[in-house]
C-alpha cells in the first residue's frame, strides 16, 4: 500500500501543490534523449526544472501507449499500461508502481498546461510494468526499448606514435568490419545501434575520431603523413577489440610532407605483438553469421504431454526464446526461428527455413518422452546416414551440374538431393553435437545416452552442420517440473549457448572449402 493521500478534503489541496515552477518554460538540456527501438530511432525532447531533467508525460503517454489521466482522489495522476497502473504522486516524490512504492528525484511538475515526470520516472515506475526491457543510459543519452544490441564503444589513443596505435574496446562481442578507404579507417559493427564514449582529441597520424551511432561505425580519419593502416581484431567472451596501427608512409619521413601519392610499395609491416595481422579489408571471416533456432512441434502437434499436462511444444518455445535472445545479443549472430508462435510447421518446412536464409548452423530443440517413468536426462541427436545417405557423403564434391549459363558459358551448381542436404555436413555436425554434449552436461543431467546418431527427418534436409537437442524427459515427474523452472531453461540456454561459441570457433579454425 503506498502513502498516496486518497482521502477527501485533501484533494483539491494537493492537485493545486502541482509544482509551478516560476519561470514556466525549464530550459533544454545540452542534447536530447535518443530513443532507441527495432522501429528505428528519434531524438525525444527533455526539459530541465530547478536542474533535474524532466520529460512531459504527453510525449510519454504516445511513446509507449499510455493513458495518463490527472487524478484528483489519489492526489496525482495516474498512469494506466495494459491494466497495469502507476499513480505518481503531486506532493511527493515518489509513485506506486503496481501498489509497490518507487521513489523519484522530484514530483510530477506542471509547466504551463503540460504535466512533466523526473526522467528517472521511466526506470523506475514504467520498466517494472512495460512489456518490453527499456534501458536508460545516462552517460550516452540514449533510451532502449526492446531487445536491441547496442554495443558499447570505447576508443583509445594507446601511443601517439608514429607509430600510432588505437584500440577500439566493442562491448559486448560483436562482428565488426574494418575497412580502410579514403584516409579513413572504417570500423562497422554488427549492432542495431551504439552507446559510444565521447572519443580522444586527435593525437600522432590520427586526426579525428568519430563514433557516429547513426550508421554504427567508427571512423577514424588519419593524417595525410600516414602509411596504410594494419587492423586486427580479437574477441573474448566479454568483448571484441579492434587493434589499429598506423605507420608513417613509407616516402613521407619529414613532418612538412604534402599529402602522399598511392604507393607502389606497401609500407614494412609492424605486426601488433603477439596478435595476429589479417588482411585489413574484410576483417575477421566470420563463417557463424546465421543461424536457425527450430523449436520442435507446435500448432495440432503438442508433441510429449506430460503427466501434468505440460506440452512439449510449449518448454520447446520457451527454450527456443532465451537461447535466441542470447545468441543475438550476446553473439551478434543472426538468429531465424522455424516458428515464433504456436503453430505447426512440417519438417520439410522447418529445413527449408534453415536452407533459404543461408543459415550456418541448425539447431532443434525438443524434451522427450519414454514409456518408462523415471527415464531422465537430456540428449544430443545428430544424423545417421543410411546407405544412400553415406555414398552421398563420400561423393559430395562430385554431385555437381554444370548448368548452362549466359553467354554460352557454363556454371557449375551443387545438386543435394533434398534428403540427404545433411551427408556432406556429418563431420561439423557430429562435433557440434559433442560440445552440445560436453556443455549440457554442466548444467543438466544428461540421459542414458547422452550423444547418439539417428536418422532424423527434420535434420536430414538442412544443408549446414545440424543437430537435435532434447533437453529433458517430460515423462518424468520431476522434470516435467522442472522444465518449466526459468532456472532450468535459462541453465539449457546457456549450455547451447556456450558450445554455439565453442563451434564458431571450431568453424573459423577450419580452413573455407
Ligand atoms: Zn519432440
Amino acid at each position: 500500500m503506498s502513502r498516496l493521500r486518497t482521502a477527501g478534503l485533501s484533494v483539491i489541496a494537493v492537485v493545486l501543490v502541482l509544482v509551478s515552477w516560476p519561470d514556466a518554460q525549464g530550459t533544454t538540456p545540452a542534447s536530447p534523449l535518443t530513443i532507441i527501438t527495432r522501429e528505428g530511432r528519434r531524438p525525444v525532447p527533455t526539459t530541465l526544472l530547478n536542474g533535474q531533467e524532466f520529460i512531459a508525460l504527453d510525449e510519454l503517454a504516445s511513446l509507449f501507449q499510455l493513458m495518463v489521466r490527472e487524478d484528483a482522489l489519489v492526489g496525482g495522476i495516474t498512469v494506466t499500461y495494459k491494466g497495469r497502473t502507476i499513480v505518481a504522486s503531486a506532493d511527493q516524490a515518489m509513485a506506486s508502481v503496481n501498489g509497490r512504492v518507487v521513489t523519484l528525484p522530484a514530483p510530477v511538475a506542471r509547466v504551463g498546461r503540460r504535466l512533466f515526470v523526473p526522467i528517472d520516472f521511466i526506470p523506475r515506475a514504467l520498466a517494472p510494468i512495460y512489456d518490453s526491457p527499456i534501458d536508460l543510459r545516462r552517460a550516452s543519452r540514449l533510451l532502449i526499448v526492446g531487445t536491441i544490441r547496442v554495443a558499447r564503444v570505447v576508443v583509445h589513443i594507446d601511443a601517439a606514435g608514429p607509430p600510432t596505435r588505437a584500440t577500439i574496446e566493442v562491448t559486448p562481442a560483436l562482428l565488426v568490419s574494418p575497412a580502410f578507404d579514403a584516409g579513413r579507417v572504417l570500423v562497422r559493427i554488427e549492432a542495431d545501434a551504439l552507446d559510444a564514449a565521447p572519443p580522444p582529441a586527435a593525437a600522432g597520424l590520427i586526426d579525428q575520431i568519430r563514433a557516429g551511432d547513426q550508421t554504427t561505425t567508427v571512423a577514424i580519419a588519419l593524417n595525410a603523413r600516414a602509411g596504410t593502416p594494419r587492423v586486427s581484431t580479437t574477441t573474448s567472451t566479454e568483448s571484441t577489440r579492434v587493434s589499429i596501427e598506423i605507420p608513417l608512409a613509407a616516402q613521407s619521413q619529414d613532418t612538412n610532407a604534402t599529402p602522399v601519392a598511392p604507393q607502389a610499395t606497401p609500407p614494412p609491416a609492424v605486426p601488433v605483438p603477439g596478435e595476429p595481422v589479417p588482411p585489413l579489408l574484410g576483417g575477421r571471416t566470420a563463417k557463424l553469421q546465421t543461424m536457425v533456432i527450430d523449436a520442435g512441434h507446435g500448432g495440432d502437434d503438442a508433441g510429449v504431454r506430460g503427466r501434468k499436462g505440460t506440452l512439449e511444444k510449449q518448454i520447446t518455445l520457451d527454450v527456443a526464446r532465451r537461447l535466441k535472445a542470447l545468441v543475438e545479443t550476446r553473439l551478434g549472430v543472426r538468429v531465424v526461428m522455424t516458428r515464433d508462435d504456436d503453430r505447426s510447421v512440417s519438417p520439410d518446412e522447418r529445413d527449408a527455413i534453415a536452407n533459404n536464409s543461408k543459415a550456418d548452423l541448425f539447431l532443434s530443440v525438443h524434451v522427450n518422452g519414454a514409456p518408462a517413468a523415471s527415464v531422465k536426462g537430456a540428449e544430443v541427436y545428430y544424423l545417421r546416414l543410411d546407405r544412400a545417405g553415406e555414398e552421398a557423403r563420400r561423393s559430395a564434391a562430385a554431385t555437381e551440374l554444370v548448368l548452362p549459363a549466359l553467354g554460352g558459358a557454363t556454371r557449375p551448381m551443387d545438386v543435394i538431393p533434398w534428403d540427404l542436404a545433411q551427408a556432406s555436413h556429418v563431420v561439423a555436425s557430429s562435433r557440434f553435437a559433442s560440445m552440445l554434449e560436453e556443455e549440457l552436461e554442466k548444467h543438466a543431467p544428461m540421459g542414458p545416452r547422452p550423444l547418439q546418431q539417428a536418422p532424423m527427418r527434420v535434420l536430414s534436409g538442412a544443408n549446414m552442420p545440424a543437430a537435435l537437442v532434447e533437453i529433458a524427459y517430460l515423462t518424468d515427474l520431476e522434470q516435467e517440473q522442472g522444465v518449466q523452472s526459468a532456472d532450468f531453461q535459462a541453465g539449457i540456454a546457456q549450455a547451447i549457448y556456450d558450445a554455439i561459441v565453442r563451434f564458431r570457433t571450431y568453424l573459423e579454425a577450419s580452413p573455407t572449402p
